[in-house]
């Protein structure tokens, strides 16, 4: 089961699922099992924010309100239909973080050392995209690359908390495509300045187009991570070849700052990353989780 925010034909932001390959109008769904369960009480759900945000993005949750409603009535009747445009699965989170140098062949091809702690930096949540925007390259900067990576959703405020608990705090795990000013990041660093900047180009976030709950999958340090350019393949990986696992960067991070219920990580980069040319179509797969797909221009 996979969730997703989606705006309606009318411009309307809805949650949807995809549940055995159909996608259903998940807000909907909510409504009708509110009426069934609570005389109609209960929040609104629109934003799957708001549903991260009240700890009740889980798989139980999802399967609980479809099943109900389909003792009463088809669940075709809830299937999305017309024209919907993909929204990222978390529009404004209050951080964006990213881990750097996490699979040993990505910090060699950039002759990098392998951290003895994980190295995080941030990415203006002002550069996210959803699926099937497309990312503008800015001009006179050079280089910008791909990078393909597993993205962990925060689901509860986690401040100074352990290894062993960490999994408790993430919601649910999506894809970010972490676009770089390749040449502008490393002339930034040799000058000792952040690289704050080559990170945050207005639509250098792509992210979604799916959240999936933590317990709906199966094992997400051994996931499949794949990107294509044109169809051609440029990053193979398993997240099992990650230097920190995602329990060791939730807990890591906690430390330093409070994560917040949205706040999205972005676990590194396999080896292979590459330049994106106007005119290419870059997909990031990962098993279990979908696939992001977006254009350059
Ligand atoms: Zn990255």
């Amino acid at each position: 089961m996979k969730a997703f925010s989606f705006k309606t034909d009318k411009g309307i932001l809805q949650i949807g699922v995809q549940f055995e390959n159909a996608f259903y109008n998940f807000s909907q769904a909510w409504e009708l099992y509110k009426e069934i369960k609570n005389n109609g009480r209960g929040p609104s759900l629109g934003f799957l924010q708001v549903m991260v945000e009240a700890d009740f993005f889980r798989l139980e949750t999802l399967q609980e309100v479809l099943d109900t409603l389909k003792q009463v009535r088809p669940l075709s009747e809830l299937e999305i239909k017309g024209t919907y445009t993909f929204e990222p699965p978390i529009g404004r989170p209050q951080k964006i973080l990213c881990i750097g140098r996490n699979y040993k062949g990505h910090a060699a091809e950039l002759e990098n050392e392998i951290p003895e702690e994980p190295l995080f930096f941030s990415k203006a949540p002002s550069a996210i995209i959803p699926h099937d925007e497309v990312i503008r390259r800015p001009k006179d900067v050079g280089r910008i690359d791909f990078e393909g990576e597993l993205a962990v959703v925060i689901g509860k405020q986690a401040h100074n908390i352990s290894q062993s608990k960490a999994i408790d705090f993430v919601a649910g795990f999506s894809i970010l495509n972490d676009v770089t000013a390749r040449e502008l990041q490393k002339s930034d660093i040799k000058a000792g300045k952040p690289w704050f900047r080559s990170k945050s180009f207005d639509t250098f976030c792509p992210f979604g187009p799916f959240l999936v709950p933590t317990d709906a999958v199966e094992d997400y340090n051994n996931l499949e991570l794949q990107v294509t350019v044109n169809g051609e393949q440029k990053q193979q990986v398993s997240t099992s070849e990650m230097v920190f696992k995602v329990e060791e960067i939730v807990a890591y991070i906690s430390k330093f700052c409070t994560l917040q219920p949205g706040d999205v990580i972005a676990t590194g980069t396999p080896a292979g990353v590459g330049e994106l040319h106007a005119g290419d179509i870059v997909e990031c797969k990962i098993s279990e989780i979908g696939s992001l797909k977006n254009g350059v221009e």
